[in-house]
C-alpha cells in the first residue's frame, strides 16, 4: 500500500479489475483508447506521446510500469529512477485520462511461467544491435507490451521513434499474434543540443552529459554522407564508429545501417533506411537514431 500516491490529481488504477472496468465504461459510450506504455521518470518525449494519443484517441491511458523481465542480470533495474507522483502529475497536465501503475506482482503473479518468444533464427527484426547488447531485452519487451494490449484493450497504442528497433519488433509481435491494436510512431524529442531526451539521462554527470550530444551529431553527419550521395554502407559504418571512437567518455556498442521497415543489415544503402547507435557512456547507455528516407 502507497497511501501517498492517493492523493494524485490524476484517476490512478494497480488492478486489474478497476482497469477493466474503467476502460469497458468508455469503450460501451463508443470511445477510442489510446495507450502509451512507459517506464515512468516522464520527460517530454513521454508527455509528447501521450498529446499525440490524445489528439488520436478519445480516451489515453498511460502505463507507468519498470519491467523487471526486459532487464539483464547486470542491467539497472533496481536503480532505475521511480517517481510516480511527479509522473501523475505531468500525466494529468498533458491529457491523460488514466493511469496504469500495476505492481511487479499484478504483472508477473507467482508462478508465471508464459512468454512471448522471438524467433531469432529468421531474419527477425529483433536479431542483432540491442539484443546483441541486451540479450533477452525484447522478449521481455513483447511480453510485457503483449500483456499491457491484453489488460487495457486499447484501439491504438503510441511508441516512440527512438526506440526504433523495439517499434519494429512490437509491429511484428502484433502482426503475429492478431492483436486488433492500431500502433502509431511518434518522432524522437530531443533537448536543444540534440540528445535525444530518456530517462537515464539523469543517471549523466555533467563532462558525460556535455559529451552526449556527440552520438546525434555523428548520426547527422552520417546522414548528411547519404543524402550527398554515399551509397556503401561499409563507408558510411566506419564513419560513424570513428567519430564515437573520438570520445573518450564513449564506448560504442553499435553503430550500424539497416533496413527501415525490418532492420536487417545491408551492404549497399536503398531508398529507405535507418541509422541506429547505442553507447555507454560510464555505464549510462545512449541509444539513437535516424532515418533516411530517399525520394
Ligand atoms: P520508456 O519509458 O523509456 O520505456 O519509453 C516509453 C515510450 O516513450 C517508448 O515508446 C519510447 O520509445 C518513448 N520515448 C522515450 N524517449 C523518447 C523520446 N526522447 N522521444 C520520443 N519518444 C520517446
Amino acid at each position: 500500500v502507497r497511501p501517498e500516491l492517493d492523493a494524485l490529481p490524476l484517476d490512478q488504477v494497480r488492478q486489474v479489475g478497476d482497469l477493466r472496468r474503467r476502460v469497458r465504461d468508455w469503450k460501451r459510450q463508443g470511445q477510442r483508447v489510446g495507450l502509451v506504455p512507459t517506464m515512468g521518470a516522464l520527460h517530454e518525449g513521454h508527455l509528447s506521446l501521450i498529446r499525440f494519443a490524445a489528439d488520436e484517441a478519445d480516451r489515453v491511458v498511460a502505463s507507468i510500469f519498470v519491467n523487471p523481465t526486459q532487464f539483464g542480470p547486470d542491467e539497472d533495474f533496481r536503480r532505475y529512477p521511480r517517481r510516480p507522483r511527479k509522473d501523475a502529475a505531468l500525466l494529468a497536465a498533458n491529457g491523460c485520462d488514466l493511469l496504469f501503475l500495476p505492481d511487479v506482482e499484478t504483472v508477473y503473479p507467482p508462478g508465471h511461467i508464459t512468454f512471448v518468444d522471438l524467433d531469432e533464427s529468421l531474419d527477425s527484426p529483433s536479431r542483432g544491435l540491442e539484443s546483441e547488447f541486451r540479450p533477452g531485452h525484447f522478449r521481455g519487451v513483447v511480453t510485457v507490451v503483449a500483456q499491457l494490449f491484453n489488460l487495457v484493450e486499447p484501439d491504438l497504442a503510441v511508441f516512440g521513434e527512438k526506440d526504433a528497433q523495439q517499434l519494429t519488433t512490437v509491429r511484428c509481435m502484433v502482426r503475429d499474434l492478431h492483436f486488433d491494436v492500431e500502433i502509431l510512431a511518434h518522432p524522437t524529442v530531443r533537448d536543444a543540443d540534440g540528445l535525444a531526451m530518456s530517462s537515464r539521462n539523469a543517471f549523466l554527470t555533467p563532462p558525460q552529459r556535455a559529451a552526449a550530444p556527440l552520438l546525434y551529431r555523428t548520426l547527422r553527419r552520417a546522414k548528411r554522407m547519404v543524402e550527398a550521395g554515399e551509397r556503401d554502407a561499409a563507408v558510411v559504418r566506419q564513419a560513424m564508429q570513428e567519430a564515437l571512437a573520438a570520445e573518450p567518455l564513449f564506448e560504442t556498442n553499435y553503430a550500424d545501417v539497416v533496413e527501415a521497415d525490418n532492420f536487417q543489415r545491408v551492404d549497399r544503402i536503398g531508398s529507405d533506411i535507418i541509422l541506429p547507435a547505442a553507447v555507454d557512456v560510464g555505464g549510462t547507455r545512449l541509444l539513437d537514431n535516424v532515418r533516411i528516407a530517399i525520394t
